[in-house]
């Protein structure tokens, strides 16, 4: 069950990974009346879709992919949405001690008592991983009763033989509109895979169905803290 949270922070680096991984949690939360910002600390500039048909270029794509993005967070009734001003595809490349520094500023100006987060070493790209690492040093750099709790997204494929199963299961079908409503607003990125998700409820698929209705997360373990 989801917990009646003091705020929630949702870190992570592109737009639409909050609609991929956890836009039925975030809706769910807003119906609950529970405070959520969003960091997206890129703009997803360097996506390698341009919609299905085509109607962005390399040049229109990242004033595109803003309104996307503000789209989706009003479709998940998220109105608190930081830009994070950096560019896609290079935040391995950003100085560390910066990045951490940023997310302990938004850590003591809101004081969250959840983050939603990648989970470092099973997040699959090198954004999504540097923003992971960020994190973990800027929340274990506070004293632990004051640690926000960590809901991590993990899914490279040893993800399970690593840490195991996820911990955290949302199964929230009467929020799946507001996920469909949040994908669909990321158009450029998504709507190929929402056409094949689409065809598999038509048809019956089952996973197509529980793809709309369930999100994962695990609690980050800090008894095996392995980020430098
Ligand atoms: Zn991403």
């Amino acid at each position: 069950m989801l917990e009646k949270e003091r705020h929630v922070l949702v870190i992570l680096p592109h737009p639409d990974d909050e609609s991929f991984a956890c836009s039925l949690t975030l809706s769910k939360y807003r119906e609950l009346g529970v405070p959520v910002t969003y960091v997206c600390w890129t703009l997803g500039e360097m996506g390698r879709n341009f919609g299905n048909p085509p109607f962005a270029n390399r040049e229109t794509l990242p004033g595109i992919r803003k309104e996307e993005l503000m789209n989706a967070c009003r479709a998940m009734n998220v109105e608190d949405v930081r830009l994070g001003g950096l560019r896609d595809k290079t935040l391995e490349f950003e100085d560390d001690e910066e990045m951490t520094q940023k997310v302990a500023a938004y850590i003591d100006e809101l004081q969250p008592s959840v983050i939603y987060s990648f989970y470092p070493g099973f997040s699959v790209h090198p954004d999504h991983e540097a923003s992971a690492r960020a994190v973990i040093r800027a929340v274990r750099a506070l004293p632990e009763d004051e640690r926000p709790t960590l809901h991590l997204i993990a899914f490279a494929n040893d993800t399970v033989e690593h840490i195991g199963e996820p911990d955290i299961h949302h199964h929230l079908p009467e929020m799946a509109k507001y996920k469909q409503a949040a994908l669909e607003a990321h158009a450029s990125q998504t709507a190929l895979v929402l056409g094949n998700l689409k065809d598999g409820i038509e048809k019956g698929m089952p996973d197509a169905t529980a793809y709309f209705e369930n999100e994962y997360f695990y609690t980050y373990d800090w008894s095996n803290d392995t980020v430098e």
